[in-house]
């Protein structure tokens, strides 16, 4: 296996998607050597000898991790992430580092120094959009350059590149999996999150990096983990789960927008009728904050990374403007002036704005609020309780339900060419249906539905849509076993 040639080509690749296609030949033949190391001694786990590639917001020791900025052009981590030692534990092989939008910050891949990530060609030859901020790792996935991806999920950066590549993007509980070497964009929602062709792929690689972390102090202790462990075998026991595999799903309406598009609509309801035609049953409920949680999630991840980025001063972090001495004053300016691109320099801005005296309580204060109140909708509408609460609200839907289904995302990917005069602010309300469980850091995963027997597809529209299943807190079990019943 020649990592180093494996991973320059497979950086690039992510570049270039014309190459890929010739690529694709000798990348398949490392695939192959991968499953061949597999074959030989018995597997270490469920994903030993599987090819994985690696966001590049998420620190690896053989290559270099700039997430995508010049200021960190070059970098190299002293040590790697905890998820990347436990995939190589488990016997995975890194194929390399994936392009994104810079430091995790777009829903598109296209805030990048290495220029847009490029989802597939259209029968005009145009390319669409790859989402963001995983792209580089959705697209690695999707055309099979890999066995499986990690990315990163703040507020939707998994689910909606999955969405909008036709794979699996899934996002687990908020602490579940170490956050101890991601970059961090906005530390109170990161989540490592995984990219896969199917649910059981996605599953084997949460099952190898998930786990207590003691160099991550929002890692869940292990008395925790046993205490929800214990909570899902009781419900089995009562429930009979696996037996009548009954399961009720709500159904949010304010989810159900006028934004919708069509075709994600429709695949919504058939995705419902197939569940309700499988013995499921279908409840309509009200999760009444969703609409401020979008406004909410792009208060609080601006104001964390104000802060996360204030070290890449070309002092501490951040590759240096080499002309100035290093007490020269303007030397921070113009470091981070040149350094830093469009996008996350708006996003300091707004977060040092939001954190002032004049604002604080106006924007801030406010915003974690409504983020509160979008925790207390989802988990007055789960049956489970919430593990990390000790007072249960008690209040809210009849009769509760054990998972929620929703779209990813409310279009289809747009097109390269329609981005380039687009606000960055409209591509803002592209998270409308992701933040709410990034907000109460529940898992939720995404997973494509084909739309292809629907009437009147256009030609150049991909063949599915992204269709998301959130649960309660802790309980990843009732997120992949939906998915398994939508597959
Ligand atoms: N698009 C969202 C943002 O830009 C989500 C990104 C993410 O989850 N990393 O903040």
């Amino acid at each position: 296996r020649d990592e180093g040639t494996l991973i320059s080509e497979h950086t690039s690749n992510l570049r270039d998607a014309d190459k890929r296609r010739d690529r694709g030949t000798s990348i398949k033949e490392s695939l192959g050597k991968a499953y061949l190391i597999a074959l030989i001694g018995t597997p270490k786990s469920a994903i030993d000898g599987c090819l994985i590639a690696v966001k590049d917001n998420i620190c690896t020791s053989e290559e270099p991790t700039t997430c995508a900025s010049a200021i960190l052009k070059g970098f190299h981590s002293p040590y790697p992430a905890t998820v990347v030692e436990k995939l190589k534990h488990a016997g995975a092989l890194i194929a390399g580092k994936t392009n994104l939008d810079e430091f995790g910050m777009g829903s598109d891949s296209i805030n990048s120094i290495y220029g847009a990530v490029k989802n597939s060609y259209t029968q005009d030859g145009g390319s669409l959009s790859a989402g963001g901020s995983s792209g580089g790792s959705a697209v690695a996935v999707a055309t099979g350059q890999c066995d499986a991806a990690l990315g990163t999920d703040t507020g939707g950066s998994v689910r909606l590149p999955a969405a909008y590549t036709g794979i699996i993007g899934f996002k687990p509980s908020y602490g579940m999996v170490s956050r101890w070497g991601i970059v961090a964009y906005a530390n109170s929602l990161d989540t490592i999150g995984i990219l896969a062709k199917d649910s059981s792929m996605a599953r084997n690689i949460f099952d190898a990096v998930e786990g207590f972390d003691s160099r991550d102090p929002t890692s869940i202790p292990v008395s925790t983990r046993s205490r929800i462990a214990q909570q899902l075998l009781e419900r089995k026991a009562k429930q009979g789960w696996g037996d009548t595999p009954s399961v009720r799903v709500g159904v949010p309406t304010e989810y159900n927008t006028a934004e919708l598009q069509p075709e994600v609509r429709r695949a919504w309801l058939e995705t419902l009728q197939g569940l309700r035609n499988q013995g499921h049953t279908i409840h309509m409920l009200s999760l009444a904050t969703t609409k401020m949680a979008l406004s909410a999630y792009y208060v609080i991840a601006p104001a964390e990374t104000s802060s996360n980025l204030a070290k890449y001063d070309g002092v501490r972090y951040g590759n240096k403007n080499s002309a100035l001495e290093r007490a020269d004053n303007v030397l921070f300016a113009s470091t981070r002036g040149a350094g830093l691109g469009e996008e996350v320099k708006r996003r300091i801005l707004l977060g040092s704005y939001s954190l002032s005296a004049a604002a604080i309580d106006n924007y801030f204060k406010t915003a974690q609020k409504v983020r509160r109140l979008v925790q207390r909708d989802f988990n007055n509408a789960f049956a489970l309780s919430h593990p990390l609460l000790k007072h249960q609200d008690g209040s809210g839907s009849e009769p509760k339900v054990d998972v929620i289904l929703t779209p990813t995302a409310q279009s289809l990917p747009p097109r390269h060419s329609s981005l380039k005069n687009k606000a960055s602010i409209d591509s803002y309300s592209v998270d409308f249906l992701t933040v709410p469980a990034s907000l109460a850091g529940i898992p939720a995963l995404s997973l494509p539905v084909s739309i292809a027997g629907q009437d009147g597809i256009d030609q150049n529209a991909p063949t599915s849509v992204g269709i998301q299943v959130i649960a309660q807190y802790g309980d990843e079990e009732m997120v992949f076993a939906m998915a398994r019943s939508i597959e």
